[in-house]
């Protein structure tokens, strides 16, 4: 599946991320223990979620040891590796605002 940037599922999904932790104290990411991960619940934004126009980035996407994240192993609803996302394909196409979509109360996860 190839995403399509949309944003949705680093808003919407309840997700396991890199524990920004390990990042501001530049531990070791390569070698994760569980420590290393934390649960992102489903309406809250990712803290490493940026946006550049409607695009959305992910902050740590370049690292290598993104590859060994949950995140990076996302295939969502489509079976082939050559098809775009559908759901992202709905949200661009209708110009939905994906911040809308942000509703839980757990606090936000931030880094600092
Ligand atoms: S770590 Fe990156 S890909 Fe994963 S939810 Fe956060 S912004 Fe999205
Ligand atoms: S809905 Fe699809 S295009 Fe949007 S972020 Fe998720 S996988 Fe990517």
């Amino acid at each position: 599946m190839i995403c399509l940037r949309c944003g949705y599922c680093c808003i919407n999904l309840s997700v396991i991320i890199i524990n920004p932790i390990y990042i501001q104290k530049k531990l070791d990411l390569n070698n994760l223990t569980d420590e290393g991960f934390i649960h992102k619940p489903d309406g809250i934004l990712c803290p490493y979620l940026n946006f550049t126009g409607k695009k959305a980035i992910c902050s740590i996407h370049n690292y290598d040891w993104f590859k060994s994240t949950p995140c990076y192993s996302h295939t969502q609803i489509e079976s082939s590796t050559d098809c775009n996302c559908r759901m992202g394909q709905h949200i661009i196409k209708n110009n939905i605002n994906v911040l809308k979509f942000i509703h839980n109360n757990t606090p936000s996860i931030t880094l600092n």
